[in-house]
């Protein structure tokens, strides 16, 4: 047990029911000051080994339960998330660094949306029965068995509950295992599901380093999925592992998504929009870090989003007034400030920010904007996961849909503009999971959700995550003769 932000958190593995120490343990740091919070169990091959034998253990009475009764369960862990939305969005904090204010208002109450969501949608789930020369089509959806879902830092319980709950509403069990940098809100989770009355083994928390637990557990020929949410080399790692025993995947990966400003746009709400991209310290996989800007207005845009940049406060993310935390850790701001360096020795120019600071204990970097970049650079090809936006302007639409498309990835893409048959054509001519039309991050569980290209495989949300986490089933009946 340790005491984080005021409240009590197990750094144990949750297996079965059953809090599990390790003999080896690793330091969780937090990126406000550099303060070490907590020591975690560090977990190997034995821990996710005893997990998912405890998660098919528990598999099959969870399965044959009904709907309503696991839609009741899920509803209760939502309430108990509800319970505790300060707790968690503290320690949450204190662990990655996101803003509190914006756990508090969003990422928790979205967590307990998770549940709930998916709880309601698994009552409603079913498809039209169809016939075929007179036999009749019954679709099912058979729970899958132990799943294993992987999660990275930057928005720990909103993703972990983003995968545990369909994953749960579709009958299966699973091993959840958080990233090593902020690993603690997932266990409170452990405690609040367990409080609402889940059976043991059908949740468990397996914490510790990817290599040493992440892969015998994606490994492990008892889990029937894998999802993952983290970066693609990561993602190569675990389908190669995945490949031994064809256990099906799902990958949300990174990004490079473009934000395109054309001159007909609403030229403040577009610059909100870019500004908005700073947000979490630009640790969002959706984030829109490439402003594509037509030549046109690039002056009066630039002009307006330096205005609100410069405005922005760097800061504790548990001051009410921050807009900008800290960078999750050292080796991560020494990445980023490295794109940003050779950038700029390619002869980039920093319109803000653009270097380290030199004084302060958090692992803070500046909001940065880059323009002057040279084409096809690693710092417009790779995801920098860093509050460093580029900038480069286009003369016409089929150059900005070029420029926009010119990446490997394709998670999200932003497009701003007064035009709406504009919006229509560019929007289907982009390559992405998400486009998103003078707005950003508006979200509804019942769309898809996933990238395409090296942004991921597989769509999640709705019915695509049931369609996922289930083995769907066709059953074709004969017409009874009586
Ligand atoms: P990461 O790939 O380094 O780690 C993610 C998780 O995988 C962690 O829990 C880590 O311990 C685990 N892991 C690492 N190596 C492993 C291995 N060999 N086997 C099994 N597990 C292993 O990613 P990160 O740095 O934690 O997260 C940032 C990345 O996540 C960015 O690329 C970002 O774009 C992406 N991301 C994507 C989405 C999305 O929905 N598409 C959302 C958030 C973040």
């Amino acid at each position: 047990m340790t005491r984080v932000a005021g409240v009590e958190v197990d750094t144990r593995h949750w297996i079965g029911g059953e809090r599990v120490a390790s003999s080896q343990t690793f330091a969780d740091v937090s990126p406000i000051d550099g303060q070490v919070i907590a020591h975690i169990a560090r977990g190997g091959a034995a821990e996710a080994s005893a997990a998912v034998a405890a998660a098919a253990h528990a598999f099959p009475g969870w399965a044959a339960i009904g709907r309503e009764e696991r839609a009741a369960l899920l509803h209760a862990i939502a309430d108990g998330v509800d319970k505790r939305l300060e707790e968690l969005a503290a320690v949450e904090t204190t662990d990655n660094g996101a803003l509190l204010r914006s756990h508090r208002r969003g990422v928790m109450p979205r967590v307990a949306h998770n549940f709930r969501f998916f709880a309601d949608w698994l009552l409603e789930l079913g498809r039209e029965d169809f016939e075929t020369r007179g036999h009749r089509n019954h679709v099912s959806w058979d729970p899958a068995g132990p799943c294993a879902l992987i999660t990275p830092w930057n928005a720990p319980l909103m993703l972990a509950t983003w995968k545990i709950a369909p994953a749960l509403a579709a009958g299966n069990t699973v091993v959840l295992k958080p990233a090593e940098w902020s690993p603690l809100t997932a266990s409170l989770l452990a405690d609040i599901a367990h409080a609402a009355g889940l059976p043991p083994g059908v949740l468990n928390v397996v914490q510790g380093y990817g290599a040493e637990v992440g892969e015998p557990l994606v490994a492990d020929p008892r889990v029937r999925r894998i999802s993952f949410t983290g970066s693609v080399p990561t993602a190569r790692r675990i389908a190669g592992l995945a490949s031994a025993n064809l256990t099906p995947l799902s990958l949300e990966l990174g990004g490079k998504s473009p934000l395109l400003v054309f001159a007909d746009a609403d030229l403040d709400q577009a610059a909100d929009l870019a500004v908005e991209q700073y947000d979490n310290a630009g640790q969002v996989c959706l984030a829109a870090t490439r402003l594509l800007v037509e030549s046109a207005v690039a002056e009066e845009f630039t002009a307006r989003f330096l205005e609100r940049a410069r405005a922005l406060v760097q800061g504790d993310p548990r001051d009410e007034e921050t807009d900008v935390g800290p960078s999750i850790h050292p080796r991560h701001v020494e990445r980023v400030d490295g794109f940003v360096r050779r950038a700029l020795a390619g002869g980039a120019r920093a319109l803000i920010g653009g270097g380290r600071p030199t004084t302060g204990q958090g692992f803070f970097y500046p909001p940065t904007l880059l323009t002057d970049v040279e084409p096809g650079t690693e710092i417009l090809t790779e995801e920098v996961f860093g509050p460093v936006l580029t900038l480069q302007t286009f003369d016409d639409e089929a150059q900005a849909v070029a420029m926009a498309n010119d990446t490997t990835y394709g998670l999200a893409a932003v497009v701003v503009t007064g035009d709406p048959e504009r919006a229509e054509r560019v929007a289907g001519r982009l390559v992405a999971g998400t486009v998103w039309v003078n707005c950003f991050f508006v979200r509804d569980l019942r769309a898809p959700f996933g990238g395409s290209r090296r942004s991921g495989v597989g769509r999640e949300g709705g019915d695509w995550s049931f369609d996922f986490y289930c083995d769907v089933k066709n059953t074709v009946s004969a017409p009874w003769v009586r």
